[in-house]
């Protein structure tokens, strides 16, 4: 068993990485939870503050920042006027790491490569060839890499070091774009040679530096899995492997990463999505402290010696855990980290009390009382989320957003973000079978079901929190209903469309109709909840009014309806 030493935060709204005031708010967290890291994602961050200066003339070997700056004013006046504010911005963030030092806390970068600036192809123009740059040029790891963090590190000397991913496509440029490029280099490349050597490039100016480098896995399938782990076998044991929790990305009803105590001896940590990207980013409230703690365990047994808690995500804008209930899930991984045995309403309690929830004049036995009420509820979400998000196990949503079609979800749950790749039990998880059918109609009912006795029990009574408190708690419940309504709804539409494009929609499949009947029926239910959502609060107000995009029902809506009709013309049935 391994104690997790490494006890990280992940900021990742790239509004609020620049304001003081909130990463104060953060620093005042992580000295209450005994954290020590704030890693600051942002693609191309570390664009903010180094020029590179070698790519604009520099001489490539610059003492200072303000050396390498003086080596290239000009041309940043001529070239890349951008580049100029790199300055205040270095600034800024050497400021923000005295300030965390003082907290006792380290910041790091999370950013992604390749990333640069345009003028790069003006430096070195054969990178780009029929109007595509090529990502297996020696360049990147024998120039450009290796001088980008040497000047990072000039910058920002204090700066503990970066987590990286290599290869997404969500970088500006990655092998998985080698397809775009149709040199005979990238034709012919080994994927485990190019991660290889953009990983070592990278490695030399940390080593000097001493810094810490942290690679993620961004991985889909097991296969590019164990070409991944092959490679970073190789490399030297003081590379820092960062992995999800579970496989491919922050799903909680996937396995444990197989990944996870498979690359001694380096350092590994492992993430944590605490506000739920695919959970209902704390809209709907999903307190997830039994799967921390279980995760958690399950970490520390595969050497796994530090956390990285991501508190909200690039996709929502101005929206962190920090703003709702899924605030009390960054408690408990802080807590579980130190202490798995630590008892949950202990959690709460230091949750309501932290972020000034509770009455003051309550007697002691309220106290208890509401730490009880509120620890009840809470647990009592995850249930009916995990029926919700989620069909099978397999994701139902698109970044918990309701997706467009039924198609999306076929896209998305069953071969995007596979679940049998890594759980083959669960190949038949989407199969339309009526026996399947009901047994999904079942979750989503339950679900329903338990969700208005959830938000009715909050909305009878106030269990001891300020009035402030309580309203919040009360409003995320009464979306939470919308929430479950809403995807039941969905659900079922897929479920009927489906049935009725691959088999008869005659066949009595589900409640004594016909899927025929069934989709009909649910295409009428879901123009009346549109028509209600509509007038509820929650739209015109954010994230609320993005989640439940009334403008995404109609979409969907308006699929059913697609299949509905193709059902008549196709086979005649009315
Ligand atoms: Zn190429």
């Amino acid at each position: 068993m391994e104690k997790y030493t490494f006890r990280a935060m992940e900021l990742h709204d790239s509004t609020q990485i620049w304001n003081l005031d909130e990463i104060r708010k953060r620093l005042d967290f992580m000295v209450k939870n005994h954290m020590n890291a704030l890693v600051f994602h942002e693609p191309g961050i570390e664009d903010k503050i180094v020029f590179p200066a070698k790519f604009l003339g520099g001489s490539g070997e610059p003492d200072s920042y303000y050396d390498a700056f003086l080596e290239v004013d000009h041309a940043i006046l001529y070239h890349a006027l951008r580049e100029n504010l790199n300055l205040n911005r270095r600034d800024y963030m050497n400021h923000v790491i005295r300030e965390a030092k003082e907290a006792g806390v380290q910041i790091f970068f999370e950013n992604k490569e390749l990333w640069f600036s345009d003028f790069i192809l003006k430096y070195k123009k054969e990178l780009m060839q029929d109007g595509v740059i090529c990502p297996s040029d020696p360049f990147w790891y024998e120039e450009f890499l290796p001088y980008k963090y040497k000047e990072l590190f000039l910058a920002l000397p204090d700066l503990g070091g970066i987590v990286c991913s290599i290869g997404t496509g969500e970088a500006r440029l990655a092998i998985s774009n080698t397809f775009a490029c149709g040199c005979e280099r990238c034709r012919h490349l080994d994927p485990v040679e190019w991660y290889k050597n953009m990983i070592m490039a990278m490695y030399k100016p940390f080593h000097e530096a001493g810094k810490k480098l942290i690679i993620r896995d961004f991985i889909y399938t097991k296969e590019e899995q164990e070409r991944f782990k092959t490679a970073f076998n190789a490399m030297p044991e003081d590379i820092v492997l960062s992995l999800k929790n579970t496989p491919h990305d922050f799903y909680p009803t996937f396995p444990d990463n197989p990944l996870m105590g498979q690359v001694d001896p380096h350092p590994q940590i492992t993430e944590y999505d605490v506000n739920g990207q695919f959970f209902g980013w704390g809209a709907q409230p999903s307190a997830m402290l039994k799967d921390i703690r279980r995760r958690l365990k399950y970490g520390s047994e595969h050497h796994v010696t530090g956390f990285l808690a991501r508190t909200d995500w690039e996709g929502v804008q101005d929206w962190t855990c920090f703003d709702n209930l899924n605030m009390v899930n960054l408690y408990a991984i802080a807590a579980y980290a130190e202490n798995e045995n630590v008892r949950e309403e202990e959690i709460y309690l230091k949750w309501l009390q932290g972020e000034h929830m509770l009455q003051e004049d309550l007697l002691p036995g309220e106290l208890k009382r509401c730490v009880e009420d509120v620890a009840e509820i809470m647990n009592a979400t995850w249930p009916i989320v995990e029926k919700t998000n989620f069909v099978n196990g397999c994701l139902f949503s698109n970044d918990s957003c309701m997706h467009l079609t039924p198609e999306q979800f076929t896209f998305i749950g069953g071969t995007h973000h596979s679940l049998s790749e890594w759980d083959p039990e669960k190949k038949d998880a989407l199969a339309m079978t009526p026996e399947n059918i009901r047994s999904i109609l079942a979750d989503k009912d339950e679900a329903r079901l338990r969700c208005e006795e959830l938000a009715d029990r909050v909305a009878g009574r106030n269990m001891g929190l300020t009035e402030k408190a309580y309203e919040q708690m009360r409003e995320h419940f009464e979306f939470m209903r919308w929430y479950v309504r809403g995807f039941r709804l969905t659900a079922r539409g897929y479920c009927f469309g489906r049935y009725v494009t691959e088999a008869d929609p005659q066949d009595v499949i589900a409640e004594g109709r016909t899927a025929a009947q069934l989709l009909n029926e649910t295409i009428r239910e879901m123009e009346e909840y549109r028509e209600a959502l509509i007038k509820t609060d929650f739209i015109g107000r954010y994230p609320f009014d993005a989640q439940l995009n009334p403008e995404r029902v109609l979409f969907y809506t308006n699929a059913l309806k697609r299949m509905a009709r193709e059902m008549c013309e196709e086979r005649g049935v009315i």
